[in-house]
């Protein structure tokens, strides 16, 4: 073989090493055996198939239900040098046609269609008239009726195997619970597929976990790490979306609203602007995600609970996907659990489904108060063992404090008791703080023996407190959907004395500043470090270089990172080449991207 996969890395795409099982992958697909990827998002699974494509004879056919994102794909490999075209319903008949003349032609390595395209008898024809290199089939999991982005044509896609026995297959996909990879199996026939499964690790994602105490001015403190950066705001609800956006707006941040209730040109017009400027904020319902491949969203920012753990994994999981540093941030409280509790219970779904959710909300809050390294939590979660803490968590960066909470929990929860547990934690707090409002005296609690036996904490310290018995089991919020909070089974044990409590301390101060985070940083490892930060010395080259790149993604009509992903332009930052061949060592600059742009950055660089 006269080009190896290496050296395709190296001059094509400008990396200089596969990335764990990608060598291995390629490999196996270039000898024409079918695998199976499971590889988190940003795990490098487009190189699995790219480049036996560009190897193999034939083109690569690349199965895709996200027609949106093929035209960065296609822009993307374009940018290398790499022939390559797409297929959906985005193109007119003649753009079409001329995609058909090109397979027909044999001139392209690398072919993306949407299913629904691929199963049309026009098109199998036109394959059983193609040299075929292999089938890619991404987002595998679309197959599986349990998923949420179930899709019935990708039942359909045993065809390829059925007419096609002799070419390689390779799936692709990010989720890797045993059940959807079960379904991908059996569904497209891949017995005999080889299996590569990855950490589902992200390493440069950085987690962490706030109590609520000022949402806004949270989020404010938050988002000062990332001006001009691009990310996604969560909320629950639509009119939480809307006023955030509009508040942000205000605060000089370009903020874009997305939910459901939108209209769809709206919509589109808000996803385009997110994926084509820089520094766009998408305040955001979940609605906002699917399809969403932005690869440098550099954080993502819950302002309400998720519903699962599973669901926060997936959220987050949409920053950093080009492997440069991203956050992830969620700010919850007491009313989150007391509102995410009666969405459930006030849901239509059958008592078994509640019943399930009620489960998945519990692990996630167990997540959340964990005095232990999230990721390992997270993981842990997932069934992967991580060994090491990571570094790169709240809880590693700075490790929580925790006390001796057994007798305040005494007090909590003998005051839920006293009080008929049907009341709140605002109103169980004015009572043991003392404090004679209306209602305490209206229901006569300032004559309980509790009342004003709290005054040795403060009312922030108290709703923490709150917040962990709930989060722990102690406490339930009540079914019919007001909010109150009443003893479980487990209560008893603490209000015996028979079991100590261990609560987290709350940190009353915001904790995030840029030089804490920096003192936070002395202590990681290099590769650990969140670097998207840039000092006050760099930061004038690194708007330079950032406008350089956004001047010429204009003139080419594609987004910024098709041009250089962040990591890519930030190595530049750090290594400021002044010759085109120290140019060339940059990662991700390949022999065509140092041809086309080395020599307009070199110059921002000399410039200065
Ligand atoms: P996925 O499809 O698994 O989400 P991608 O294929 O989009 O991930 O790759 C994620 C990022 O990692 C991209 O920016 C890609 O260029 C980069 N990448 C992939 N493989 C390598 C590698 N071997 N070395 C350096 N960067 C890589
Ligand atoms: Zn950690």
């Amino acid at each position: 073989m006269s080009v190896t996969p290496k050296k395709i890395l190296n001059e094509v795409f400008g990396y200089v090493e596969f990335r764990g099982a990608q060598a291995e992958i390629v490999d196996r697909v270039i000898n024409g055996g079918d695998a199976l990827v499971l590889m988190p998002t940003g795990g490098g699974k487009s190189l699995c198939y790219q480049i036996p494509s560009m190897i193999r004879d034939g083109v690569g056919i690349v199965i895709s239900p996200l027609i949106a994102l093929m035209q960065d794909q296609v822009d993307a490999l374009l940018q290398v040098g790499v022939k390559a075209a797409f297929l959906n319903s985005s193109l007119d008949v003649n753009e079409a046609r001329k995609v058909e003349q090109q397979l027909r032609n044999a001139e392209l390595d690398l072919l993306y269609v949407a299913p629904e395209r691929l199963l049309t008898p026009r098109f199998l024809d036109l394959l059983s008239q193609s040299k075929i290199a292999l089938f890619a089939i991404d987002e595998a999991h679309c197959v599986s009726q349990w998923g949420h982005d179930f899709r019935l044509e990708y039942r359909e896609l045993t065809i390829l195997h059925e007419r096609f026995p002799d070419i390689p297959r390779i799936a692709l996909t990010a989720t890797a619970d045993a059940l959807t990879r079960r379904e991908i199996i059996e569904r497209l026939s891949l017995a005999d597929a080889k299996q590569f499964v990855s950490s589902f690790d992200r390493p440069n994602i950085r987690y962490s976990i706030t109590q609520k105490t000022d949402a806004k001015k949270q989020l404010l403190e938050f988002l000062a790490d990332h001006r001009a950066e691009a990310g996604i705001v969560y909320c629950l609800s639509r009119k939480k979306v809307e006023a955030t956006a509009d508040w942000l707006c205000g605060r000089g941040y370009t903020a874009l609203p997305y939910h459901a209730g939108l209209d769809a040109a709206t919509r589109a017009t808000h996803q385009k602007r997110f994926l084509r400027e820089e520094g766009v904020v998408i305040v955001a319902t979940i609605a906002f995600g699917m399809g969403i491949d932005k690869p440098d969203v550099r954080f993502v920012a819950h302002l309400d609970l998720p519903k699962s753990v599973e669901s926060y994994y997936q959220e987050t999981g949409r920053g950093g996907r080009d492997g440069a540093p991203a956050d992830a941030w969620l700010a919850y409280g007491l009313s989150d659990v007391v509102s995410l509790s009666q969405m459930i219970e006030n849901s239509d779904a059958p008592q078994e489904r509640k019943r399930l959710e009620k489960q998945k909300l519990d692990a996630l809050l167990g997540f959340c108060e964990t005095i232990q390294c999230r990721r390992h939590t997270l993981l842990h979660y997932f069934g992967e063992h991580y060994k090491n803490i990571c570094g790169n968590c709240d809880n590693c960066l700075n490790p929580p404090k925790t006390w001796d909470g057994t007798v305040a929990a005494q007090k909590a929860l003998s005051c839920v008791f006293r009080t008929g547990q049907r009341f709140g934690a605002v109103h169980l707090i004015d009572v043991l703080l003392g404090k004679k409002t209306e209602r305490v005296s209206q229901f006569g609690h300032d004559q309980l023996t509790v009342f004003g036996v709290g005054k040795d904490q403060s009312e922030g310290q108290w709703r923490g407190i709150f917040r962990q018995l709930v989060a722990m089991g102690l406490l339930q919020v009540d079914m019919e959907g007001f909010g109150g909070l009443s003893l479980t089974e487990t209560s008893r044990a603490v209000l015996k004395g028979e079991r100590n409590i261990t609560l987290r301390q709350e940190q009353d101060a915001p904790k995030r500043s840029r030089q804490t985070r920096a003192v936070d940083r002395a202590g990681i490892s290099d590769t650990k470090k969140n670097s998207v930060e840039i000092s006050e010395i760099d930061e004038p080259l690194w708007q330079a270089l950032r406008a350089a790149r956004m001047a010429i993604a204009k003139e080419q009509g594609v987004p910024p990172y098709v041009i250089f992903h962040d990591a890519t332009l930030l190595e530049i930052l750090r290594s400021k080449p002044q010759t085109t061949s120290e140019m060339a060592n940059v990662s991700g600059v390949g022999t065509m991207k140092l041809e086309r742009y080395g020599r307009a950055f070199i110059k921002v660089i000399a410039d200065f």
